[in-house]
């Protein structure tokens, strides 16, 4: 059987019609950038994320980029954040020229461990950035209060996490801004590449907005030195078409994520640790287990898809070693990126999908 590690066209096919109606649309008007399209989305993913504000972006990339532009950070600033993640966190931190500094995360959350912060922050410390990791937040309380006593910024990178809750409040709604992605493989995918930032400081909003639109506040008038980080009406179109299914598809994935449990329940595959004051929305389903590339090579022969979720560590990628940091120096993301593996967790999967999977993962195991 073919499981693929996500198939976007079983989504596609409910809502095409409405889709192709609304870009077509934008088309016969001619109103290719920016617009009502744009303006919509972002009022209905301020509403479902609890914020005042939103800005669409470009991508979840420029979304973090934006926001710490807009925050003022720069070269001889230092923002703390994980090594277990995907690059673009880190990346953008070094593209403002300040200083990714490290903290390890959790093994149980991947998660950011926020008991280890407070001894990376110094005078130089500008932001914290937090990433709520695979469909779970981060443990957001004990970050916001070390913050607060150091009066530095919280980003909190949500690109896998849009909808998601921590004790009752949603992703990108704690921090000082909230990063999200609409690349097609999160909850909310676009049809190509977008973003969006969300806060709840009406100062920090007008600066993103202005941000995304090469820092300009009158016509031809540079307040700031910004980009172009905007958010194309076409994927506006796609995404708002989308959005009001984000629920149901999250329910459906976290009902997956309960029925690969209930199997490998009492078995050697650790399975997903949900905090109890977290709701995931699951974008990524990610076991460990021993012998992980071996396990990955007998899931990839029997034709299921599936991937690591990441295999190196930060810290330790080439482009990073003007850091200065070894092996070693983050035990537990280190130790992590040697087991985790990601199963196909997508909303229209089957039964017979789901026992197959797990089913391989089992049998090469015991
Ligand atoms: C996807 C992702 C991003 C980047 O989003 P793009 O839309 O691909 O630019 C940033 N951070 C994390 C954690 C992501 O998963």
């Amino acid at each position: 059987m073919h499981v693929p590690l996500l198939d976007l066209k079983a989504q596609y096919g409910a809502i095409r019609d409405e889709v192709l109606a609304g870009i077509n649309e934008v088309l016969d008007a001619q109103r290719c950038i920016g617009g009502p399209k744009v303006e919509g989305l972002e009022k209905a993913v301020a509403e479902v994320s609890g914020c005042k504000y939103a800005v669409g972006v470009s991508s979840g990339t420029d979304a973090i980029l934006n926001a710490l532009m807009s925050l003022g950070v720069g070269p001889g600033d230092e923002v703390i954040t994980t090594p277990f993640t995907f690059f673009a966190t880190v990346g953008c931190i070094a593209r403002v020229c300040a200083k990714p500094i490290f903290v390890d995360i959790d093994p149980r959350t991947y998660n950011i461990n926020p008991e280890l912060i407070a001894a990376a922050i110094t005078d130089k410390t500008k932001a914290i950035m937090p990433v709520h990791l695979f469909g779970q937040m981060a443990d957001m309380d004990p970050i916001m209060a070390v913050a607060k006593k150091h009066g530095v910024a919280v980003i909190e990178d949500a690109a896998q996490s849009i909808t998601s809750v921590y004790k009752g409040r949603k992703a990108g709604s704690i921090g000082t801004a909230g990063c999200f992605s609409f690349f097609p493989s999160k909850n909310l995918g676009g049809i190509g590449d977008g973003g969006m930032i969300v806060t709840n400081d009406a100062e920090l909003y007008e600066r993103m907005k202005v941000m995304r639109n090469h820092g300009q506040t009158g016509t031809y008038e540079h307040k700031y030195i910004g980009g172009n980080f905007r958010l194309d009406p076409i994927q506006a179109v796609a995404l708002s078409v989308k959005l009001p299914h984000l629920d149901s598809w999250s329910a459906a994935r976290r009902a997956n994520a309960e029925y690969y449990n209930n199997k490998f329940a009492g078995t050697v595959v650790e399975t997903p640790y949900i905090s109890p004051d977290c709701v995931s929305i699951y974008n990524q389903y990610v076991i460990r287990v021993p012998k992980r590339d071996e396990v990955l090579e007998h899931l990839k022969a029997n034709d299921i898809g599936c991937a690591v979720y990441y295999p190196v560590s930060l810290h330790l990628q080439e482009c990073f070693g003007y850091l200065g940091y070894k092996e070693g120096d983050f035990p537990a993301s280190e130790k992590v990126s040697g087991e985790v593996l990601a199963l196909p967790v997508y909303p229209e999967l089957t039964d017979e999908m789901k026992d197959y999977v797990a089913g391989k993962v089992l049998s090469f195991l015991q």
